[in-house]
This record gives structure tokens, sequence and C-alpha cells, in this order.
């Protein structure tokens, strides 16, 4: 064992045991959810240490840190956009990133299709949500989410596979019930030309909660490399 990165180790150890003792508290043991590593300001070596133990899916917020790591992390990570996406740096990952987690408007979504139509692929997509309806946060309002939905499912270079959410940080349990009502009545008549069938919602402080409330996908960068000394 690396003493090197005991910190991680150690981490995911107890990362593992509270994820399936939420499991099994909410009736879902048998049910798989993801674990994705997001690696903002954290280390390539420290990154690649988290794959080698089993967290081979990458969270990344910004384009240029992303492009900066992208050629040391290991080969067999599969890299997903979790950040706010500005639409003259789309060209930089449409080719190298599974999935867009951050579509927080029809524009972006456009600008994807088209972008990922001219390289020869379809882009899988989630759609952000500002569930609370928060003015420092990106993403569709649950009102307008609907009409979003319908035209984003138009669009032949983007498939919809879901919701992605970051709640206020207070009382997140309010706001992933919330979410999870939305993302059901979703499911339940999903749009055409989609996949519809991932909710991504959960963090460090909250992932346990999120599991009560349906998630498939959490997402955690400080509870598995330790605290960042400044928040993205
Ligand atoms: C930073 C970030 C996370 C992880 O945050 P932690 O609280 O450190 O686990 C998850 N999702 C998004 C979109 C983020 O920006």
């Amino acid at each position: 064992m690396n003493n090197e990165f005991e910190d991680i180790s150690e981490n995911i150890k107890r990362i593992r045991f509270n994820l399936e003792e939420a499991k099994v508290r909410a009736g879902r043991e048998h049910d798989d959810i993801s674990v994705m590593a997001v690696t903002k300001t954290v280390p390539p070596e420290r990154v690649n240490f988290a794959v080698s133990q089993g967290f081979t899916l990458l969270g990344e917020n910004r384009v240029q840190e992303y492009l900066s790591k992208k050629e040391l992390y290991a080969d067999n990570v599969r890299v997903d956009i979790i950040g706010h996406l500005q639409s003259n740096k789309i060209k930089y990952i449409i080719d190298s990133v599974t999935m867009i987690q951050s579509v927080d408007s029809v524009q972006l979504a456009k600008e994807i299709s088209e972008r990922a139509l001219k390289n020869g692929r379809v882009m899988d997509i989630l759609c952000e949500v500002n569930i609370g309806g928060e003015t420092s946060k990106s993403g569709f309002s649950p009102e307008g989410l609907e009409d979003g939905i319908a035209m984003i499912s138009e669009l032949r270079g983007v498939r919809l596979c879901g919701l992605m959410t970051i709640p206020p940080p207070d009382n997140s349990c309010f706001y992933f019930e919330k979410m999870q009502r939305i993302f059901e009545d979703i499911k339940a008549s999903p749009p055409e030309n989609s996949d519809f069938k991932l909710l991504s919602m959960g963090m460090s402080a909250d992932y346990a909660d999120a599991v009560r409330f349906g998630t498939g996908m959490v997402r955690l960068g400080s509870t598995l490399f330790g605290a960042r000394n400044y928040s993205v």
C-alpha cells in the first residue's frame, strides 16, 4: 500500500461504508448508484490513485483545468463535465468527455448539439436544475424545465439522459424530494430521442440523504480527496 495516498484510502473506506449503510436504510441495497470523483484543484497523481481504487468516473468543473490534467490521467477514466460550460469551450471537450451534466440552457444544448454533429457524435447530457431558485446558481428553473426539455429533445446531436442538481446547502432533503418528484414525473413519460434514466445529486455533505431520495449518482470531492483550499 502506497502511504502517500493513505488519506484517500481511508476516505474511500468510509465512503463505501456510508453508502452501503444509506442504501440498506433506504431499501436500495440492490440499486446501482454511481460514484463520481470530483477532481477540481486535485493533483492528477491523487486522482489516479482514486481511479486505481475503482473511482474511474471523473467530474470536471473547469475546461482549462481539465485540459491541463487530461493527458496525465490514467487511460481507463471516463470524464463528465459538471461545471458551467461556456459555449466557446465546447470544441475543446466534445471528443473526450462522455457526458455534459451541467446543461443549463436550451442555447447551450443547441451549441453542444451542433458541435457534436460536426464531430460525428451524439453527446449525452443532463439538464441542470436550479431547484432552490438561487441567483448564485445556474440551471433551469423547475417551472421552465418542461419547455426546455421539449426544445432540447428536438436536437439531434444531444441525448437527454436525466437531471443534475446542486441544492441549497441547508435543508437539502427538502430539495432532494422535490427533485425526485420532478425526475420521476418526466421519467414516466420521457421525451422522444431521450434515454431519461439518471438523477445526479448528492455531494460530500449530503450524499447519504440523496440515496433516500432516489439518486442514481453521487458526486464526491472533498470527502474523497480532502478539503479544497478554495471553493469553485
Ligand atoms: C465541487 C462539486 C461537487 C463536489 O463537491 P464536494 O462538496 O466537495 O463533494 C459536486 N458537484 C459539482 C457540480 C461540483 O461543482
